[in-house]
């Protein structure tokens, strides 16, 4: 198979450093295999994912000479396949209903990928008592059931391999625990949605920041539950501003926008990024 690419932003604010490195390392790597480079915008957060964002994201990617196939996918207009993901795993009991305050579910749910590891001590409920919240019409999240994939799974959950930065990793997701995969009006989180556009569009080669090392141990144990490939992943080091901390979207001084208008060219911004 060839090698395919991609960078899948989250139009939740302004590109920044960060983003132009990763863009950019998975852009130049595509170029260098002679492979495809694909552009998937993750705007499936409806409360903080904006459409003046996207378009600024496009702007910015097209200024910095990154080229991508299209259509762009935008997971937000294909809801449906992640919802028919999450019944595949419902009815396999791959997943259990978690009742806690919308509040908490909301700061929660991966839409922040980046979020400190989901490791939660859960448990589904008691059939009673759950069916007692389902009737009060309370909120829940859908995690990923860990004790019930194991037994599915059988000897091939202790055989799980990926490549992951250049070595062959044995999958160990308990590391992230019963993560939240999706929610009662919502089906899909970061992680699903993203392990199925991968293999849907054929992504061969995932490259993206290393606060996403630990979510590879997740994604590679959905992709086996739901019969996709693994690719491999490459993780890179995260940009840091001046104290040593990584960039976040309120850092404006280090968007493409501010640094564009500062009279930077894209060789500048290549060179900031030593690459
Ligand atoms: N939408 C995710 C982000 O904003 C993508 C992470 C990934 O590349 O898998 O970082």
């Amino acid at each position: 198979m060839g090698f395919s690419t991609r960078f899948a932003p989250s139009p939740t604010g302004y590109l920044h450093l960060g983003h132009a490195f990763s863009a950019l390392m998975a852009f130049d790597a595509a170029r260098a295999a002679a492979g495809r480079f694909l552009l998937r915008i993750e705007d499936t957060d409806q409360t903080r994912c904006r459409p003046e964002f996207d378009t600024a994201m496009l702007e910015d990617l097209a200024w910095l000479d990154i080229a991508w196939e299209v259509p762009v996918r935008r997971q937000r207009e294909h809801m449906g396949e992640y919802a028919a993901a999450l019944r595949m795993l419902v009815e396999r009991g791959l997943v259990y209903r978690c009742f806690r305050t919308r509040k908490e579910i909301m700061a929660e749910i991966p839409h922040a990928p980046h979020a400190p590891a989901d490791v939660v001590a859960s448990a589904p409920l008691m059939p009673a008592l759950e069916a007692e919240r389902l009737a009060a019409g309370d909120a829940f999240a859908w995690r990923l059931w860990l004790d019930r994939c194991r037994e599915t799974l059988g000897p091939d959950w202790d055989n799980l391999w990926f490549e992951a930065d250049g070595a062959m990793l044995k999958a160990e997701p308990a590391r992230l625990g019963d993560a939240i995969i999706a929610r009662k009006e919502f089906p899909a989180s970061y992680h699903l949605a993203s392990v199925w556009d991968d293999a849907l569009q054929g992504v061969t080669h995932v490259i993206r920041g290393e606060d996403l090392r630990e979510a590879a141990h997740l994604h590679v144990l959905l992709q086996k539950l739901l019969g996709l490939p693994h690719p491999v992943y490459q993780h890179h080091a995260l940009v840091l501003d001046q104290h040593g901390k990584r960039l976040a979207k309120r850092d404006q001084a280090a968007t493409l926008r501010a640094l564009r208008e500062a009279g930077n060219t894209p060789g500048d911004i290549r060179a900031l990024l030593r690459l």
